[in-house]
């Protein structure tokens, strides 16, 4: 007979009624999946004890039956002898068009077009990024199911903290594929301060420092009664620890002497040597590159770490200008931040810690491995949000890496989500209509940190239809704008006194490259006086054509209270405002319209003095 097990009252709740929630670390080279048991974060085990799962996915020739596929290890290990077939990074691919696909004759298998996105070609077919993504999702998936003998309740999926709509939405839609119920999707860097139990900390500010194989993030989070908000994201979408072999690569060849590149072949052999030997140097005094010929030669060439210290100083630099730019961009000093988490595989080596405890003057968080902490980190949050834990209540802020605005008049752009806004949020803004008996606005959402909307990226244009006829500037339009917590935006225009309405959801068709957000922020900090500029000249325009117009009407309306010369003068002052308009100086288009305004005053007060009269006659003295 089965013993009936009995927990400990307020321990734990009784183990058929917990819901299996996990956490999934989605990465670039590598997946794992994490999940809270007996009160701790773990990875968990395939059946052959490995917890790393190659995030790589082998499509088999369908006419040589079979299954059809290959995933993690086994496909790795087929790379070589099928690259074609075998696809490899795919989440560099998710949520992008083709066109974005700038690497894509680097790539050792085929890019397609299908509607503009990106899909791969293999012998089995045309394969979706989301479809190669769910193949691996849904082995963690059985992973996990299998190690608790129960059905999935759900999943946190860490994503990059650059990842835009498009991309996360891509995610999304790659565990749905999977049969996974998204949890939510959270940001790694986020998901490694909670594995660290910072949540638990005392309240502050902290720095999650990720450096893996090919891409460099920094966050500043901050700590506030058990809530953490990320205040700011930066980082390096081209630096990880694969620049690092090829700085120790073209060291060895320098110093032995090789002028001549190396083959294909040569250099993939050399690489390999000076990854393993990167990672000897993290614990060794001295590793030996050897290569048996290259160009010709055999290479033996010993590396201490000094020598890789220096041949890769200028890397190690470009992290650390990134966390003084986060840092800026967050508004903190380095004495501010109270600790310092390290994250990712590169992270062992000790010029990192080095570098990192100096600049912060104190020693970073290493204790736990750099590989999982991302994924023990999404357990925790998945248990937290499965209602399994007692402190279920842990929130989590995002930030928006890029600002998110309407399109106003004159082409400029109306911030209304700031870049790096916590979120969940709703941000909201009154805007009017320009013309009288304006009955429709077409609004223009875009994203970027420029004034121009020419220079911002379009995400998507609806129409509100249906306002009442009013003057200009009348209208009362309240535009309200939502990015929900897995960063996923959509907008509503409201006219207040009518209550009609109009909303769009964001899921724009492409996403943005992390090296296109970098760009976008890059112009917009090179190009802020000329954007400064450029804003003033569009708003000056605009005022003078707005004046001008009311004057023109008031003109038609009202002319005969003036003489022949005085409206002559005021003409004159519209026609040269026209002209100065066209000219390129703000400042003399605002000189001009004041010169118009100056010269309509007395008119304006005769047409004040009219409108008042009219408005008393017929009434009697009392009731004014
Ligand atoms: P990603 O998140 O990009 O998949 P990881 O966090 O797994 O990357 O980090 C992979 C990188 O870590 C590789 O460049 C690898 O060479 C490096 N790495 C792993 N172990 C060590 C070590 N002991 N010393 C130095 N670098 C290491
Ligand atoms: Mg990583």
């Amino acid at each position: 007979m089965a013993l009936l097990q009995i927990s400990e009252p307020g321990q734990s709740l009784d183990p058929h009624q917990r819901r299996v929630a996990v956490g999934i670390d989605l990465g670039t080279t590598h997946s794992l999946v994490a999940a809270v048991r007996h009160g701790v974060a773990e990875c968990l085990p395939a059946a052959d004890g490995r917890v790393i799962l190659p995030s790589v996915v082998r499509y088999l020739d369908p006419a040589l039956g079979g299954s059809g596929r290959q995933i993690g290890h086994e496909a790795l290990s087929a790379q070589v002898q099928d690259p074609a077939n075998t696809v490899s990074s795919v989440k560099r691919l998710m949520g992008r068009t083709t066109a974005q696909v700038s690497d894509a004759d680097k790539l050792p298998y085929a890019i397609a077009d299908a509607h503009g996105m990106a899909v791969v070609q293999t012998v089995a077919g045309h394969k979706t990024p989301m479809e190669i993504s769910a193949e691996i999702l849904a082995t963690l998936r059985f992973r996990a199911e299998d190690s608790f003998d129960d059905e999935l309740y759900g999943a946190v999926i860490t994503v990059p903290a650059y990842f835009d709509d498009a991309q996360r939405q891509a995610t999304k839609d790659a565990a749905q594929l999977a049969g996974i119920n998204v949890l939510r999707l959270i940001n790694e860097p986020t998901a490694a301060a909670i594995a660290y139990g910072l949540d638990n900390a005392s309240e502050g500010v902290y720095a999650i420092y990720d450096l893996g194989g090919g891409t460099f993030d920094i966050s500043i989070l901050r700590l506030t009664q058990g809530v953490f908000e990320v205040m700011a994201t930066g980082g390096d979408s081209a630096l990880g620890g694969d620049d690092y072999d090829q700085a120790l690569v073209a060291w060895v060849l320098q110093q032995q002497g090789l002028a001549s590149a190396p083959s294909a072949s040569e250099r993939a052999a050399l690489s390999a040597e000076a990854r393993r030997c990167k990672e000897a140097l993290s614990d060794q005094p001295a590793h030996v590159v050897f290569c048996a010929s290259v160009a010709g030669r055999q290479v033996e060439q010993i590396v201490r770490p000094a020598d890789f210290e220096a041949c890769t100083a200028a890397l190690t630099a470009r992290t650390m200008t990134a966390v003084r730019k986060v840092l800026r961009d967050a508004g903190m000093t380095v004495s501010e931040v109270k600790g310092v988490v390290m994250v990712g595989g590169s992270t062992r080596m000790p010029v990192i810690r080095r570098v990192v405890a100096d600049f912060f003057g104190q020693d970073p968080l290493t204790n736990l491995n750099p590989d999982e902490v991302v994924a023990l980190g999404a357990a925790i949050q998945a248990n937290a949000l499965a209602g399994n834990s007692r402190d279920g209540d842990l929130l989590l802020l995002d930030v928006t890496p890029l600002s998110l605005g309407v399109e106003t008049m004159g082409g400029l752009v109306e911030r209304i989500v700031p870049r790096n806004s916590a979120i969940p949020t709703a941000l909201a803004q009154d805007f009017t209509t320009y013309q009288d008996g304006q009955t429709a606005l077409a609004l223009h959402v875009v994203q970027g940190e420029r004034d121009l909307v020419a220079d911002c990226r379009s995400l998507a244009r609806f129409e509100l239809r249906g306002i009442p006829p009013m003057v200009a500037g009348a209208a009362r339009i309240r535009v309200t704008f939502t990015v929900d917590a897995d960063g996923l935006l959509s907008v509503t225009a409201k006219e207040q006194g009518s209550g009609v309405e109009a909303r769009v959801d964001v899921k724009p068709a492409y996403g943005l490259s992390d090296d296109q957000i970098a760009t976008m922020l890059q112009e917009s900090f090179a190009t802020a006086q000329q954007d400064i500029a450029a804003r003033a000249l569009v708003e000056a325009r605009v005022d003078a054509d707005r004046m001008a117009a009311a004057t023109r009407s008031a003109l038609q309306a009202d002319g005969g209270l003036l003489t022949p010369l005085e409206r002559e003068a005021i003409e004159n002052l519209i026609h040269a405002l026209a002209h100065t308009a066209q000219g390129d100086s703000a400042a003399a288009i605002e000189a001009a319209t004041e010169a118009l305004g100056k010269g309509t005053e007395a008119f304006a007060a005769l047409r004040m003095n009219q409108g008042i009269q009219k408005a008393l006659s017929g009434k009697k003295l009392e009731e004014v």
